[in-house]
């Protein structure tokens, strides 16, 4: 099946974008592999051609311009676990990558294609939600850059339009004092439950905290009523303000039944670890 595939390697951005407007449904980008390959070969997704992004180097860059950390599409997951610049600047992103899965799907998966797949139980796009993070994204018009809580629309499901590609993600600096953490629980390779946290905390209280969570519902999301509940709250106050948001929070994130757990312990634990990230991400900052 694989060898009846036509390979393109383009070398720029709008030459892939060019490949994939020539033809259509029937080709797919093609980045590390480690989940186009397997539905391919199982036959869940149909291409006659794969549109190899690989050889354009401008997707392979680390860059902090301007306080901006620009992360191209085709960074891997091990690469970014390990970068200074990463576990400097985004923390949380650092941490959610060197849990994932194992060394093998590091090695071989990249950012672009984890966010532009959007499996609901993925752990990068949780933990840069805190980030504020946006994607670039190239087609044939040029380049257009959407918040990345805009980019997920539902499971498998993102803002990306026929023809364009995911070339970038911005990941600006977190305010001065504020630290990033993410915390994960998991049964199989796979998370269960993705919580990440950012947060800056002065005398006591939080001053200010972003929560994001993943791998509960269809996406991940951002918690930004939670978020002003607990600004200006101890810690303590904060855990039990999160207990008794449970049910918004059900509301919010849809939780599924599913093989990694139930809808009720998905919720149920997302407050414990909303508490532990918050406290994970304060102690950083401290
Ligand atoms: C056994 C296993 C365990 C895993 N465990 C985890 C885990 O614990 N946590 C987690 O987060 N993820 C997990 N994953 C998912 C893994 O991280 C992704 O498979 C990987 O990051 C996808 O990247 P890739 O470069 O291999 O994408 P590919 O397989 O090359 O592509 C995936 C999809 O995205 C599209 N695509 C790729 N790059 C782009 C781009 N730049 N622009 C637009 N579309 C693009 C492709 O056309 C395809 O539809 C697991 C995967 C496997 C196989």
């Amino acid at each position: 099946m694989l060898s009846s595939l036509k390979l393109l390697q383009p070398s720029t951005v709008a030459e892939a974008s060019q490949a994939l407007a020539e033809h259509g449904e029937n080709a797919r980008i093609y980045a590390g592999g480690a989940e186009l390959l397997l539905l391919v070969r199982h036959g869940l997704v149909a291409a006659e051609v794969l549109i190899d992004i690989k050889k354009i180097d401008r997707l392979h860059r680390i860059q902090l311009q301007d306080g901006t950390l620009r992360v191209g599409a085709c960074v891997t997951h091990h690469a970014l676990e390990n970068d200074p610049l990463v576990r400097e600047h985004a923390p949380a992103l650092a941490s959610a990558e060197s849990q994932l899965a194992n060394v093998r799907v590091r090695s071989q998966g990249t950012l672009g294609g984890n966010l532009a797949f959007n499996d609901p139980h993925s752990d990068p796009g949780t933990a840069l939600l805190v980030h504020n993070p946006a994607v670039i994204l190239g087609g044939a018009g040029g380049e257009r850059r959407v918040p990345l809580s805009e980019f997920f629309i539902d499971m498998y499901a993102t803002a990306l339009r026929p023809g364009e590609l995911l070339v970038e993600v911005e990941i600006p600096r977190l305010p001065v004092g504020m630290n990033s953490a993410y915390r994960r629980l998991h049964r199989y390779q796979r998370p269960t439950l993705g919580v990440a946290a950012a947060a800056r905390a002065a005398g006591g209280a939080i001053e200010e905290a972003r929560l994001a969570v993943g791998c509960v519902g269809p996406k991940a999301q951002r918690l930004t009523d939670l978020e002003g509940k607990i600004k200006g709250a101890k810690l303590s106050d904060a855990r039990r303000i999160v207990k008794e948001e449970r049910k918004r929070l059900g509301n919010l994130l849809q939780p599924v039944d599913d093989l990694m757990g139930s809808a009720e312990y998905k919720l149920y634990m997302t407050g414990v670890m909303i508490c532990e990230a918050l406290e994970a991400a304060n102690g950083a900052a401290a």
